[in-house]
């Protein structure tokens, strides 16, 4: 039964075990697909606004080689190259700088934001450098406007006739753009978006913190293995986040064409929390099922001992004389059967009845009364239990004043002896019996041995002791005497008896 509940509980802890570990992998799946989908978003939102940025910067370059630009007035010269509208939206301020660095035409905020000779500065280094035609983008960049703004700048390489550095055209971003950007994307509530360079330069963070904006990453080449060429162009990992210390579940997605990544970071206490939910509800029923199998476990355990104790008792009760408690017929029976049955499967073993009667019983409850003779009955069976103590011999209540024990392994001599300590053991006693001669409650007994070859049967052993008990009482009472067969004259018997008279 304990097997059966504890294996029960196994089963039931194995399965809740691989229940929970396969919705929390689902869990794990579905927030990085989400995350994955949003951080895509971001990508392509970035991706076709650099594109189109780009293209405005080629349509720039192209209109300053036209012929006739250089013998514009200066403010026509401005309009034609960038537009009207030179500072639009995320646009702070676009220009045309020449070879020498000097700025040739651009937006009037320049002269504010970026004074002097553009010679020195990053992206102008850059292009006079590199003889690429690509889009570069510059680290982020702190600028004094009406008040202090991070910008980036996106700029591209412009070339002479004969392929010759002619310096650059350039547009200044806010980073704002990225910004508001992140702030537009549906994110759980601790989660971060950011947007970092593979050399680990950041561009943006939302929860936005400006001190972070241009910060290079500790952990730099690491993000640049992640992001090698030949790693996958988005992924994701659990890790420790370098700026707060919180663990997070990070998604990432290049952006094509750039050296940009953005990032999405979900607490795992965020995303599992509705699983965490889960967990304990399992874990609460589980202790419930627990302590209510082991309740009604150690229930139905004092049950069955109460009920095999009651079995035990009234087994007890069924095999017991209720008067003497010693065995009643029905027991004293199976004993007998049980020793006759050893001793034909044992040719070694042997045993021995005692058939008891008390003597004048009838003229005892004449004289004193019924309830006085049942005293009496359970005085002699006291005494036939004090002489009978070896553990497989076997006492009982033969039916009315009459008794039987049934002895193992013993001999006529041990059975004499044996009737003759319960004959004393009475005698000590000293119950009155004014109509006996004896002036004594006494008890006659007689005794019988297995006789192999002679008996038959176990009814044939004990008819024999009460043969026996026969000739006790015709010898005139309180006092043993063996079984004899008839046809053998063995005057050991008697001799027996008359020492007891
Ligand atoms: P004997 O010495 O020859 O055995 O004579 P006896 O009087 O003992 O034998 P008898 O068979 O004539 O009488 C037995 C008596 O035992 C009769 C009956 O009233 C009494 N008896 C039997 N069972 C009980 C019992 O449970 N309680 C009481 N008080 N008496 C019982
Ligand atoms: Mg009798
Ligand atoms: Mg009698």
């Amino acid at each position: 039964m304990t097997l059966l509940v504890g294996s029960l509980m196994l089963m039931a802890v194995v399965v809740t075990s691989v229940v929970l570990y396969q919705s929390y992998r689902q869990v794990e799946r579905t927030s990085i697909n989400h995350a994955l989908n949003v951080a895509r978003i971001a990508q392509r939102s970035i991706s076709r606004n650099m594109e189109l940025l780009s293209l405005d910067l080629d349509s720039v370059a192209w209109r300053y080689r036209h012929a006739q630009l250089h013998s514009m007035p200066v403010q026509q010269q401005l309009e034609f190259l960038l537009g009207e509208k030179v500072e639009a939206g995320y646009i702070v301020a676009q220009g045309i700088v020449n070879a020498e660095g000097t700025l040739v035409v651009g937006s009037p905020i320049l002269e504010q934001i970026m004074p002097g000779s553009f010679s020195g500065r990053d992206f102008f280094d850059m292009a006079r450098q590199d003889a690429a035609t690509t889009l570069y983008i510059s680290p982020p960049q702190s600028v004094r406007l009406e008040r202090r703004a991070q910008v980036i700048v996106l700029s591209k390489r412009l070339v002479h006739a004969d392929g010759n550095f002619a310096g650059i055209v350039f547009m200044v971003l806010y980073l704002d753009y990225f910004r508001q950007l992140f702030e537009a994307m549906s994110l759980e509530k601790h989660a971060v978006m950011s947007l970092y360079s593979v050399d680990g330069v950041a561009y943006m963070r939302v929860p936005y913190d400006d001190a972070f904006i241009g910060s290079v990453l500790e952990n730099a080449p690491q993000l640049q293995k992640l992001l090698a060429s030949t790693s996958p162009a988005e992924g994701s990992y659990f890790t420790r986040s370098l700026q707060d210390g919180v663990q997070r579940l990070y998604s990432y997605v290049r952006v094509p064409k750039t050296r940009w990544v953005v990032f999405i970071g979900q607490t795992k206490q965020t995303l599992f929390r509705e699983w965490m939910r889960m967990l304990y509800a399992v874990l609460f029923l589980l202790a419930v099922f627990s302590t209510a199998s082991v309740y009604l476990m150690s229930l139905l355990r004092e049950e069955f001992f109460r009920r095999s104790k009651l079995d035990q008792q009234l087994e007890e009760q069924a095999r017991t004389d209720k008067l003497t408690t010693l065995l009643n017929r029905r027991a004293l029976d199976e004993g007998l059967q049980e020793a006759w049955h050893k001793c034909q499967r044992n040719q070694a073993a042997r045993f021995a009845v005692l058939f008891a009667d008390v003597d004048f019983f009838k003229l005892y409850n004449d004289t004193y009364g019924h309830k006085a003779g049942d005293y009496a009955l359970v005085a002699v069976a006291r005494c036939i239990r004090s002489a009978v103590s070896r553990h497989f011999d076997r006492a009982g209540r033969y039916g009315g004043e009459e008794f039987v024990v049934l002895l193992d392994e013993a001999d006529a001599e041990g059975a004499l002896h044996v009737a003759r300590t319960i004959i004393a053991a009475l005698q000590a006693q000293k119950i009155p019996h004014e109509r006996s001669p004896c002036g004594r409650l006494t008890i006659s007994i007689g005794v019988a041995c297995l006789e192999r070859g002679v008996h038959r049967s176990i009814e044939e052993v004990v008819k024999a002791a009460d043969q026996a008990l026969y000739q006790a009482k015709r010898d005139g009472r309180n006092r043993v005497v063996l079984y004899q067969a008839p046809t053998e004259v063995v005057p050991a018997a008697w001799q027996l008896s008359s020492a007891n008279s």
